[in-house]
């Protein structure tokens, strides 16, 4: 999970300043050292670091924290403050131009996660009512076309490949051409990576920038590799020029050194996070709210905005319907479940809750909702159409044929269908509760 280290450090030294009552200089002074420690440990540059520290002591020795009667929320805030500053402020988007298509180029070291990116700012930008082209401009890597291919099929989007000879520049410049004379509107350029920086990759960049003009050049890099990612930013920045970074494996960073020193170090805004291998799993990067999840603020907004774009509204609404008319089947069960686990693993999930650190770490490991899917998924698969349109024809025997067929156990199965009675005479309570709750009102 991302940051946890640096999380729990600066909630611990908080959690210290908070008993305090009031402080005194060295309390603060002992507090900004522990911070600088969390800091340095989670891999961000030590320049930044100074200059981090420094801005918070100026502002947190002030007569108005220190004669303030919450003073230790003040100090937080101004840390609150500081760590959003450092990632950039406020949320750096994409220009979209008002010439269509617009060009985005995306570059960067091989492994760095480009091309699930490319596919992931697809789905992103089609849920947004874009047309986007996919371009496979790695030629060098021919697994990258048909890995492209793969996507874009997966996503229902159009690919653009030339298969033989042709040139990375060749190839930008008529896939444009192609977008114009298909109505797409957004072109995404997937470009070949090597696996360290060489004159070769900056000149064969240089060389797409410079015919097609992108309207904007993200550099992919690997959240994983700390300051690695930041001296790849800066070279590339350089040398190419960058509009904006993505930093892709953030959720299995647990330092987030690259995401804490990458636009200090650049000047370049973090644009989008990715978050899993899934193709849903990339987020824009909000430092604020960033800010709020390393201080264990939680991140409700960017959970209902997730929740918002993760959820298939006409199927929540003919879910809805069923549950009014109790026909709520375990199809209907399955299909709920599959929805909420596209929000992201718990893990995740509970890092965007206020004050979940704790449970977290108490379900740290336990990856039993993936598992427990699967499982439940296989249960209901392995019953016949009847049988899961009504469970109380599922006698002994079936309940054993039900448990071979999904390769789980008769206990399992028992398990399944107790949950399922559960939910739906939750379900019936909440309802009665809605509608007694309107008779209510109509007596006012
Ligand atoms: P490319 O060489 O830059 O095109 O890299 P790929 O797109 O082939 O990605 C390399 C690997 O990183 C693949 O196994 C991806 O599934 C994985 N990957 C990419 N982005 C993420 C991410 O945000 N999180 C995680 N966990 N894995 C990612």
């Amino acid at each position: 999970m991302v940051f946890e280290g640096l999380a729990d450090r600066l909630q611990q030294t908080f959690k210290k300043l908070r008993g305090r009552g009031k402080l005194s200089e060295a309390d603060v002074s002992e507090a900004m050292r522990e911070v600088r420690m969390a800091l340095l440990e989670a891999d961000v540059n030590f320049k930044v670091v100074k200059d981090f520290i420094g801005k918070i002591k100026e502002r947190a020795v002030g007569q108005e924290v220190m004669q303030s009667l919450t003073p230790a929320q003040q100090v937080i805030k101004i840390v609150n403050d500081e760590l959003t500053e450092l990632m950039g402020g406020t949320q750096s988007r994409i220009t979209i131009s008002s010439r269509p298509p617009t060009v985005v180029m995306l570059v960067g070291l091989q492994g760095a996660g480009k091309t699930t990116t490319a596919g992931k700012l697809a789905l992103s930008l089609k849920k947004q009512n874009k047309r986007p082209l996919l371009v496979a401009g790695d030629i060098y890597r021919p697994a990258a076309i048909k890995q492209l291919q793969v996507l874009g099929e997966q996503l229902d989007l159009p690919v653009f490949a030339i298969e033989s000879g042709a040139n990375p520049v060749t190839i930008a410049e008529r896939a444009i051409e192609y977008a114009h004379s298909h109505a797409r509107d957004m072109v995404i350029i997937d470009t070949a990576g090597r696996l360290h920086i060489n004159e070769e990759l900056m000149q064969e960049l240089k060389s797409i920038k410079n015919t097609v003009k992108p309207h904007e050049i993200l550099l992919v890099v690997d959240a994983m590799t700390g300051q690695d990612a930041v001296n790849v930013a800066e070279t590339f920045n350089n040398e190419l020029g960058v509009d904006g970074v993505i930093l892709t494996k953030l959720d299995g960073d647990a330092r987030g050194g690259a995401a804490l020193s990458v636009k200090a170090v650049t000047g370049c805004p973090i644009k989008f996070a990715g978050m899993g291998e899934k193709l849903e799993a990339l987020e824009s990067f909000h430092p604020d709210r960033m800010a709020s999840r390393i201080l264990g603020m939680g991140d409700v907004l960017s959970l209902i905005e997730k929740a918002q774009s993760s959820i298939d509204l006409e199927q929540a609404k003919e879910l809805e319907k069923k549950l009014r008319k109790e026909d709520f089947t375990l199809d209907d069960f399955l299909t709920q479940m599959q929805q909420v686990r596209k929000l992201g693993s718990l893990d995740q999930i509970l890092g965007m809750l206020p004050g979940m650190g704790n449970l977290k770490k108490q379900l740290s490991g336990v990856d039993f909702d993936e598992k427990e899917l699967a499982h439940i998924e296989a249960i209901i698969r392995s019953m016949t159409k009847q049988e899961r349109r009504d469970i109380q024809i599922i006698n002994g025997s079936r309940r054993k044929r039900i448990a071979l067929g999904s390769g789980t156990r008769v206990q399992d199965v028992n398990k399944l269908l107790k949950q399922f009675a559960e939910a739906k005479k939750m379900m019936k309570k909440f309802q009665g509760m809605q509608k007694s709750g309107k008779k209510n009102f109509g007596g006012f």
